[in-house]
């Protein structure tokens, strides 16, 4: 149970993200036990966090650990996301719906690839602002966190961000799980400037229904469940909605029941996070990318014209240039699709500058200007891009 201050609107819906072994969950933990200790929500251990078989074994978050937490004034949802190269698409779905996002960075070893990587990933998924956790700040001198500090300001700023005034707080999230208070007030440190720097967005909840699914579950016996935030307007239970995005067309289905971190709902609405029991729909039918919509709302579509930011090769980049032809991937909301590219003329463009081009996506997915994406190739992310018209 949550604090009872706690506001009753949406929750602020947070993440962790960052490079792989920086400390993400290890401060998620912290938050929560820092939180705990006022009332403010349930302490979530380590191992609670980090916690599929496969997470155990190897020591790094694949599943997303949700958890959720009240402040004085607010309610959170907080998703831990993983840092490790090989599951950069589970980051790029869980990013879909943050309102902010807690980059942490080891003050120890500094700006890392995925730290970058996932900088550019929650610009291209709307993530309109980053607060910075130097964590191991116990581990080094001043001096050392300032240069780390600086130059996690100048990637913020090469993203978008306002990285001259995004909050960067020092923190050891170790330090504060061990109860010591100069680590304990540094968390507390971290979550005000979060409550400052993060402001409660506004709420498209008179749209149409829009919910990317990020996870696709079967419960025996009742059928199958989807989850995400909701990304605008409301559902309640009974709703006949559709599901789009799959190969043949938009499936007609019907929510049968709805929850929000174990507990039972009537109704969400924009910013929730939920799981939305389908009826009429098979388990097979539903991936990760489809969307839940309000029926007869989004035609899915598969070619656009967009602009896209191609990375150096110092960025991360591709060094060889883009043709015609060039088939990566692309992260739109919580999807994952292949696409090819029409560059025009000249056919070819080199890593490094921003071209315009028309892609056509070998599925459907739902398009609109404006929408932000990611194109990767080979695992690596290679260029950051918004749609400009949909074709
Ligand atoms: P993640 O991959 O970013 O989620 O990182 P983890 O939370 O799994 O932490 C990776 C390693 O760094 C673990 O061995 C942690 O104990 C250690 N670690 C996390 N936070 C701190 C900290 O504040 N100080 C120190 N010295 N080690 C930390
Ligand atoms: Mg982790």
């Amino acid at each position: 149970a949550l604090r009872p201050g706690a506001r009753t609107e949406p929750a602020v819906n947070i993440g962790t993200i960052g490079h792989v072994d920086h400390g993400k969950t290890t401060l998620t933990a912290a938050v929560t036990q820092v939180l705990a200790a006022r009332g403010g929500g349930a302490f979530v251990p380590f191992d609670r966090l980090d916690r599929t078989p496969e997470e155990r074994i190897r020591g790094i978050t694949v599943h997303p650990g949700l958890v959720e937490y009240a402040t004085d004034t607010r309610r959170y949802t907080h998703v831990d996301l993983p840092g490790h190269a090989d599951h950069t698409r589970t980051t790029a779905a869980g990013l879909c719906g943050l309102d902010g996002a807690i980059l942490v960075v080891s003050a120890a070893d500094g700006v890392m690839p995925q730290t970058a990587e996932h900088v550019l990933l929650a610009r291209q998924a709307g993530v309109a602002h980053v607060v910075v956790a130097l964590n191991k700040a116990e581990t080094c001198e001043d001096d050392d966190a300032v240069r780390v500090e600086q130059s996690v300001r100048r990637l913020l700023t090469a993203q978008g961000y306002e990285g001259g005034s995004a909050p960067v707080v020092q923190v050891s999230a170790v330090g504060a799980l061990a109860g010591r208070p100069r680590w304990t007030a540094a968390v507390d440190a971290l979550l005000d400037a979060v409550e400052t720097y993060v402001p409660p967005p506004a709420r498209a909840v008179a749209a149409p229904l829009l919910l990317p699914v990020v996870r696709v579950l079967t419960v025996t016996g009742r059928g199958t469940v989807v989850t995400g935030a909701v990304e605008r307007g409301t559902v309640r239970v009974g709703d006949p909605v559709h599901l789009v995005g799959a190969d043949g067309g938009p499936r007609a289905c019907t929510v049968t029941g709805l929850q929000s971190f174990g507990r039972p709902l009537e109704r969400a609405a924009a910013g929730d996070r939920v799981a939305l029991l389908l009826r009429g729909v098979p388990r097979e039918a539903v991936r990760r990318g489809h969307v839940v919509a309000a029926p007869g709302t989004l035609t899915p579509g598969r070619d656009f014209a967009a602009r896209v930011r191609l990375l150096s090769g110092r960025e991360g980049g591709r060094t060889a240039p883009v043709r015609t032809g060039f088939r990566p991937q692309f992260h739109l909301r919580t999807a994952d699709l292949t696409g090819g590219v029409d560059l025009g003329a000249p056919a070819l463009a080199r890593p490094g500058t921003t071209v315009a081009m028309t892609v056509r996506l070998g599925r459907p997915a739902p398009l609109e200007a404006g929408l932000g994406f990611a194109v990767r190739e080979g695992g690596r992310t290679i260029g950051a891009g918004t749609v400009t018209e949909v074709l």
